[in-house]
């Protein structure tokens, strides 16, 4: 399996989206996080089968799609960084200001500046 056969299972993806950052921008949700925390907000992509899997091909195709008035693009879930192969992989292929929300670190920030 090359790189950009790589699977990222998603639940959508948005644009453009001007809440997550400077916008316009791709908004990009993952699934699967078995963090448990208490309250959360995204309790429906906790499960990573609640997503589709696509191929890094795929997602970059359908990111192609969209205009190029895209300034960047920020990931959520669920948790990113449960995916941070194939999350990584996709981070390297788009251009412009990238933000990964994540509920991995406790003493960090809530976004994750790459
Ligand atoms: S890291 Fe995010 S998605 Fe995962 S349990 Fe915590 S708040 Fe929910």
């Amino acid at each position: 399996m090359t790189s950009s056969e790589k699977l990222l299972w998603c639940y959508g993806l948005a644009f453009p989206v001007y809440s997550l950052g400077p916008g316009p921008r791709l908004g990009l949700w993952v699934t699967g996080c078995k963090r448990g925390c208490r309250g959360c907000q995204s309790y429906n992509l906790q499960d990573k089968k609640a997503g589709y899997p696509l191929t890094i091909t795929q997602v970059c195709n359908r990111i192609l799609s969209y205009n190029n008035n895209l300034q960047g693009i920020s990931l959520s879930g669920g948790e990113p960084f449960e995916q941070i192969n194939a999350v990584s992989i996709l981070l390297k292929q788009i251009s412009g200001f990238k933000i990964l929300f994540t509920g991995r670190f406790k003493r960090a920030s809530r976004a994750t500046y790459l």
